[in-house]
């Protein structure tokens, strides 16, 4: 599961005692940020790791660490697909802004969120509603710039190969492969983080100065 970083010295709230930016804990279908101080605090055992709070954000002050937009950013637009589904590309449709959708949108002549997999996901229909908002923003915008395709949902129900494939014997000994120890490890800490049931609030301290500066 995905560990969601904030780095408190990008917030804008940080940056600026008037900002009264929510973006982050508005978008998030689970409510595990909440602004009740200065800072976002999460509730890491409630993120489901859609990263749409990632995508909302102005100032890039939140990363999961298992998705990196950028990277997905550049997989994409080398893909013969124009297709974003969770089961392939991202961890959720919620991953991409308005100004995702317009980039990609344009880019790649067309782009087509799956939807076929909302229906049985528990954050479905909250992630739907979020979107159809955004497409509308999107497309709106993508016909004012005279782009002549634009966003659509189609219910592809997109499956990886992998997704098939049966898991014998080696799959299960290939676990223990001292490769896969340091991960393992990784993984641990994270669970331990993951599982601490309260809201952690963010602060700014002398090891952030630099980056504020
Ligand atoms: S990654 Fe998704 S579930 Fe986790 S805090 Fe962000 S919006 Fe909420
Ligand atoms: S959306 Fe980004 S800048 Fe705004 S409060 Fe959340 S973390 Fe801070």
């Amino acid at each position: 599961m995905s560990l969601l970083e904030l780095s408190p010295a990008r917030c804008v709230r940080a940056l600026s005692v008037n900002s009264e930016c929510s973006h982050c804990s508005d978008s998030c279908p689970t409510s595990a940020i909440t602004l009740l101080g200065r800072l976002p605090a999460i509730n890491q055992s409630l993120c489901v790791g859609c990263a749409g709070c990632v995508a909302v954000c102005p100032s890039e002050a939140l990363a999961l660490d298992d998705f990196n937009p950028s990277e997905f950013f550049f997989s994409f637009l080398n893909d013969d697909e124009s297709v974003v589904s969770c089961q392939k590309n991202v961890p959720c449709i919620a991953a991409l802004s308005v100004e995702h959708l317009i980039s990609l949108c344009s880019l790649k002549k067309g782009l087509v969120l799956d939807i076929g997999h909302c229906g049985s996901c528990d954050i479905g229909s909250y992630v739907l509603e979020m979107m159809e908002e955004r497409i509308q923003s999107a497309n709106y915008l993508l016909e004012a710039i005279e782009v002549e395709k634009s966003v659509v949902c189609e219910e592809r129900a997109y499956r990886s190969p992998e997704a098939d494939e049966p898991k014998d014997r080696r799959d299960f000994f290939k676990t223990f492969h001292l490769r896969r120890i340091a991960k393992a490890k990784h993984d641990f800490e994270k669970e331990v983080q993951r599982s601490t049931d309260e809201f952690i609030e963010a602060s700014i301290d002398s090891s952030h100065t630099k980056e504020l500066r």
